[in-house]
């Protein structure tokens, strides 16, 4: 019983942590630049995708990108208006992996991502990553709870990440007219990202949410990170009463 209580606060430390360093580093930082990151915060994060997801930076910032280029008509990369909801709830990471596959996707949208030493020799063999990911859980937790925590935390970031791509392009409300949706359980379980119809007006913004009423969970890690000087909010949505 013990072991399934230490699995289960494995999995949703090492979950919330994959979407922090997502929303933070990969989307905010590095695919529209609304963030200046320092590198002591960002190697951080970028262990962390690297260990528990396995992401090609330079392939999640060109499919996103693409995404932004083409958001629900013919060239977007996951669109539920063009696929259906079901297809990229169920199938987002078919639809991702058929794009970030295409190099001249890669070198159209993210020319300038994932080229320094780190991401060339190291972080972009993400499948590495990911087999140091299962033996740290593994020794922590032994190799049956280890295994099954690091299957569950995989299962459950993918399907957050095809909620974001799906739901909030099919289902909620909007602050703005363009064709996403904001879903305040989504934002508090994804780190922000389910403000996703701000952010679609506002894509550099550094902060996701506009009212009073919307919470960001990344943007008070922002924040303090900004009066650490470790980062700081290169642009900023409006507030809307
Ligand atoms: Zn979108
Ligand atoms: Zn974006």
């Amino acid at each position: 019983m013990i072991h399934l209580l230490y699995a289960v606060v494995a999995v949703v430390v090492v979950v919330q942590l994959s979407a922090f360093s997502t929303s933070i580093y990969l989307h905010r930082t590095l695919a529209h630049r609304g963030v200046y990151l320092n590198p002591i915060v960002a190697f951080p994060m970028r262990l962390q995708l690297w260990l528990w997801t396995g992401i090609n930076t330079k392939e999640w910032v060109a499919v996103h990108r693409k995404h932004h280029r083409h958001t629900d008509v013919e060239g977007d990369p996951h669109s539920p208006v063009l696929e259906g909801l079901w297809r990229i709830l169920l199938g987002n990471v078919y639809y991702y992996n058929r794009e970030a596959k295409d190099p001249e996707t890669l070198r159209t949208f993210a020319p300038d991502i994932g080229n320094d030493w780190l991401d060339r020799h190291i972080l972009r063999f993400g499948i590495v990553g990911v087999l140091f990911g299962i033996a740290i859980f593994m020794l922590l937790l032994g190799p049956l709870w280890g295994g099954i925590a690091f299957v569950v935390q995989a299962g459950l970031y993918i399907f957050l990440n095809a909620v974001i791509n799906g739901a909030n392009h099919a289902l909620g409300k909007r602050n703005f007219d363009n064709t996403a949706t904001n879903l305040g359980f989504v934002a508090w379980l994804t780190a922000g990202e389910g403000w996703h119809n701000n952010h679609h007006a506002y894509p550099t913004s550094a902060r996701f949410s506009v009212h009073r009423g919307e919470f960001d969970p990344s943007w008070p890690v922002l924040k303090a990170l900004t009066w650490m000087h470790l980062a700081r909010p290169l642009k900023v949505a409006p507030r809307m009463e």
